[in-house]
């Protein structure tokens, strides 16, 4: 297919709900990436969080190859090995509970929704952040605290509630007898990279236990090593009820997990919740493959390390020009607030053969993979000086 056919393609045959660049991509290795041209990119925004291994990790790839041969699809009325693999590693780096496996960040958001209304019997409220993003689904939407991605889409389901992130008396204020839950990423991705403060966290977990509110933590984006430790929330010494993972738990391929915490695991009994695909033996090898190279490659140490590093060369870069206002993240989860359109500073990046994201407008998102290298952070760097310069002249 040349390139034109493929764009015609797209245009013809695929419905047009992605702003998309015009670049064809062939292969991934690492951090880096191939287009149809056979040009090189720097990957420093690995598919919106999903490939905090890098592309085509060879221990990913391996699993998948050996299971496939093996056995593709078994449905959950019967049992497989990798799924009671999975789920009890995934318990022994969290917290004691169980699991559920679906497809996708928005299906796990949805389960932990359903799972608190059931929990309730009759609470059924949940309180959300501004800026929040949990996913595309309508819970999940109705649950997203902005108002862009909600518009045509009404009636949403009711239920949810909308307050101002780390603003402690404004949760206090709208919690009533129907409030079953609290719902919040500890690092808002999609809301421009906003950390949640300590303080305001572990304020949520007292208010929780007190008023016997489920505390749901989404970690979709901030999962599987994004912040240095394995899940956001061992930042702050605090344990939720509900975590919800996807994007990178599957090395590439599609995974959804909501993480129940013990007392509440059991809620969703037989025939309350189901996913055709959740869990297949596929993904789980695939999964199991990245959490084993998280913990053999040091990739928690080394996000972290590489996250150090990162935060001072862009830290440099800030002394140096004034159109960056702030950085802001954790580990590899890392903003960089300007104060002109981000937009185009990533659409001359792309030019350069960097590839990385904006959100909010005014705010540059980068995640590179967990394995990234020094030399590749300077890279993107010598990258985004070139480009910075050239915004701050005009
Ligand atoms: C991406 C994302 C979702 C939605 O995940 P999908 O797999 O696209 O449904 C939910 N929550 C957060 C925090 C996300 O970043």
């Amino acid at each position: 297919m040349k390139l034109e056919e493929i764009f015609n393609s797209y245009q013809d045959y695929i419905m047009p709900t992605y702003k998309r660049f015009p670049l064809v991509f062939v292969k991934g290795k690492g951090s880096r990436l191939w287009d149809i041209h056979n040009r090189v990119y720097l990957d420093f925004f690995p598919g919106w969080g999903v490939g905090n291994l890098g592309h085509c990790h060879p221990k990913v790839m391996q699993a998948v190859r050996n299971q496939i041969k093996k056995l593709i699809f078994i449905p959950n009325n019967y049992y497989h090995i990798l799924q009671a693999r999975l789920a009890r590693e995934i318990i022994y780096w969290s917290f004691p509970g169980k699991v559920f496996f679906c497809n996708s960040g928005a299906e796990a958001n949805e389960a932990a929704i359903k799972l608190a209304r059931r929990f309730g019997q009759g609470r059924y409220e949940i309180i959300t952040f501004k800026n929040s993003f949990h996913g595309r689904t309508l819970g999940a939407l109705a649950a997203t605290g902005q108002q862009r991605y909600q518009e045509g889409f009404s009636p949403l389901p009711e239920g949810f509630k909308s307050v101002d992130f780390n603003d402690l008396k404004k949760v206090e204020e709208a919690i009533n007898s129907k409030t079953v839950a609290i719902m919040l990423e500890l690092i808002q991705g999609e809301g421009g990279i906003n950390v949640a403060e300590k303080d305001f966290v572990l304020a949520l977990r007292k208010l929780c236990d007190e008023r016997n509110i489920l505390l749901i933590i989404d970690e979709v984006q901030t999962g599987i090593g994004r912040t240095g430790k394995l899940f956001c929330y061992q930042h702050y010494g605090i344990t939720p009820d509900i975590m919800t993972l996807a994007k990178s738990l599957g090395g590439g391929l599609p995974i959804g997990c909501m993480v129940v915490r013990k007392e509440f695991a059991d809620t969703l009994g037989p025939g309350t919740h189901a996913s055709t695909f959740g869990g297949g033996p596929v993904i789980c090898s695939a999964a199991l493959a990245v959490l084993k190279a998280i913990q053999k490659e040091g990739l928690l140490r080394n996000a972290m390390e590489m996250g150090k590093y990162l935060f001072l060369k862009l830290n440099t870069l800030k002394d140096k020009y004034s159109i960056i206002k702030e950085v802001r993240g954790m580990g590899l989860m890392v903003g960089i607030e300007l104060n002109i359109e981000a937009e185009r500073i990533v659409q001359d990046c792309i030019k350069e053969g960097l590839l990385i994201n904006c959100t909010q407008t005014k705010v540059l998102r980068i995640m590179p993979a967990l394995n990234v290298t020094k030399k590749e952070i300077n890279q993107a760097i010598k990258i985004l000086d070139i480009v910075l310069a050239k915004h701050t002249q005009r």
